[in-house]
């Protein structure tokens, strides 16, 4: 079994002056990226690292990082990617549970990085222009380090729901297959543009745009801090063919895209495919996007422990909008009752994963681990059903359920009746401890900028209540509607149901 480095290995070989990775004006080839690669791996040689040994990786997208991703893995290491948005204490955290004795930080996050490797005792080296000089005076390590099918290649930290973040072990095969899974599903070519918006620190941006564009030999264009226009500029102008985002950042697109004269403004036709994963994509988002954007956009769902892609709508197969398609090959799904038994096709269970892509297990973490895989099965967390063609509808995540007077309540599902609404862009369904219900349904939402009935917002909350109630069973519908600028969002853009407080307004 080869090591994941080697992707980029083959298309330095087959494709070396071909366009790796580029952000704005600076473009890094293939060749240049292992040449780089190489020398990272003899930098580590020269700190004294050996194979295995934890290497963090805290950055946002940006040119060189792929190349370093890529040394720290030629060289045998572990690579741990983390969120550059951390904190000096969750630095801290974080290096001493993988126990990584060195970090790779961009230099825009030195004020918390800094404090936070010292504590432990960590080694910094700086992502700036003066890393280039310090990789320049190493010698390159040319060979690969052999990597056994149970090697792990990524320690990924998920933060699950309790407790503290817990570091999804990732082989190097578990990676290599599900960029070969991505890789298939878009039909990836060598004249493909990827965007790049997705953080390559998080394992949606890390398999499905650059492990598989690396793996295909095409281009990513990478936006370190996405911004909707921003994007629509890239798209237009290096002609982006795959486009890979969560929903809240197509809900963005299609704003940006609709406000004032834009949407005459961008040619987005060279987009041929758009993926959507990470949350659920509501359909109304999903209609808007391929009708003004004219590309097909795919649903997917996989998690941090999936590596992550375990099912997928297809372009030229199985395709129905509102589901995540069917089980990838590789994979295998079922939908489980609280015993542990398969449920009718159907019926609502938790879902559950087995196969190439499911992770080795948490890192130092065996009874976290039995817990989540007590059978060999793979428990996701999510409730899902599965229809009479095996496509799957996720329905909500188990601990999102609201449970309202004794009914269960799928917040999901009420969130894509408010999106329905003309004047909602954004929408969370999220339950309030009540003394009479156990808990009451609140919606939150973020409004469209052109939207009616801005001038008075009381009157606008009630009536996208009104609107609400008027589609689903009494029981479901938010008992309230609270207008907010803008939903708490994590690094991928997904909305962060935890951080959303719903104290009650005053009247
Ligand atoms: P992460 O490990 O950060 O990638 O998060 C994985 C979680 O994202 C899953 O457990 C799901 O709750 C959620 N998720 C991913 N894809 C989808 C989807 N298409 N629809 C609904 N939820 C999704």
């Amino acid at each position: 079994m080869s090591n994941l480095s080697t992707i980029l290995t083959r298309s330095a070989q087959s494709n070396p002056a071909g366009i790796a990775v580029k952000m704005d004006d600076v473009e890094i080839s293939y060749a240049a990226m292992e040449a780089v690669s190489r020398k990272v791996a003899g930098l580590l040689k020269d700190r004294g690292l050996l194979p295995g040994d934890r290497v963090a990786l805290i950055s946002p997208n940006l040119p060189l990082m792929p190349s370093i991703y890529y040394g720290i893995l030629r060289f045998g290491a572990i690579v741990v990617p983390l969120n550059p948005l951390l904190k000096s204490r969750e630095i801290q955290y974080h290096l001493t549970d993988s126990g990584a004795k060195l970090a790779f930080a961009w230099d825009g996050v030195l004020g918390e990085v800094g404090p936070g490797a010292e504590a432990v005792g960590a080694d910094v080296i700086l992502i700036n222009a003066d890393l280039m000089g310090l990789l320049g005076a190493v010698e390159s390590v040319d060979e690969t380090a052999e990597a056994a099918p149970d090697d792990t290649a990524v320690i990924l930290y998920t933060s699950g729901t309790t407790g503290r973040p817990k570091g999804a072990e990732l082989t190097h095969e578990n990676l290599r297959s599900n960029a070969e899974c991505s890789t298939a599903l878009f039909g990836a070519r060598i004249d493909d543009v990827v965007f790049g918006g997705l953080p390559f620190f998080h394992v949606f941006g890390q398999t499905c745009a650059l492990n598989s564009a690396v793996m295909t030999g095409c281009t990513v264009t990478i936006l370190p801090k996405f911004d909707p226009v921003k994007a629509l500029e890239i798209i237009e102008r290096d002609k982006v063919t795959i486009f890979e985002g969560v929903p809240t950042m197509y809900i963005a697109l299609l704003r940006a895209r609709a406000a004032g004269d834009n949407r005459d403004r961008f040619d987005v036709s060279s987009l041929r495919v758009a993926a959507s994963g990470g949350s659920a994509l509501p359909l109304e988002v999903l209609r808007e996007f391929e009708r003004t954007f004219g590309a097909t956009l795919l649903e997917g769902y996989g998690l941090s422990e999936t590596s992550p892609v375990v099912c997928f709508n297809q372009l030229d197969g199985i395709r129905k909008p509102g589901s995540i398609g069917t089980a990838v090959r590789g994979a295998q799904l079922r939908v489980l009752d609280e015993d542990g038994h398969d449920v009718e096709p159907g019926t609502v269970g938790e879902l559950a994963v087995a196969g190439a892509y499911v992770m080795k297990g948490y890192w130092n973490n065996p009874e976290a681990t039995a817990a989540a895989i007590p059978d060999g099965w793979f428990r996701t967390g999510d409730l899902a059903r599965m229809d009479e063609d095996q496509v799957f509808f996720i329905v909500d995540r188990k601990k999102d359920m609201i449970l309202r007077g004794g009914y269960n309540v799928y917040p999901r599902e009420v969130e894509e009746v408010l999106y329905e609404h003309p004047a909602v862009a954004e929408a969370a369904v999220v339950g309030r401890p009540d003394d009479v219900h156990g808990e009451e349904i609140i919606a939150v939402v973020a409004l469209k900028e052109n939207a009616e009935g801005t001038e008075d917002p009381e009157r606008l909350a009630a009536q996208i209540r009104e609107f609400v109630k008027d589609r689903i069973a009494a029981y479901k519908y938010p008992r309230e509607v609270l207008i907010v600028d803008a939903l708490p969002k994590g690094p991928t853009g997904k909305i962060l149901k935890r951080e959303i407080s719903t104290a009650p307004t005053s009247p």
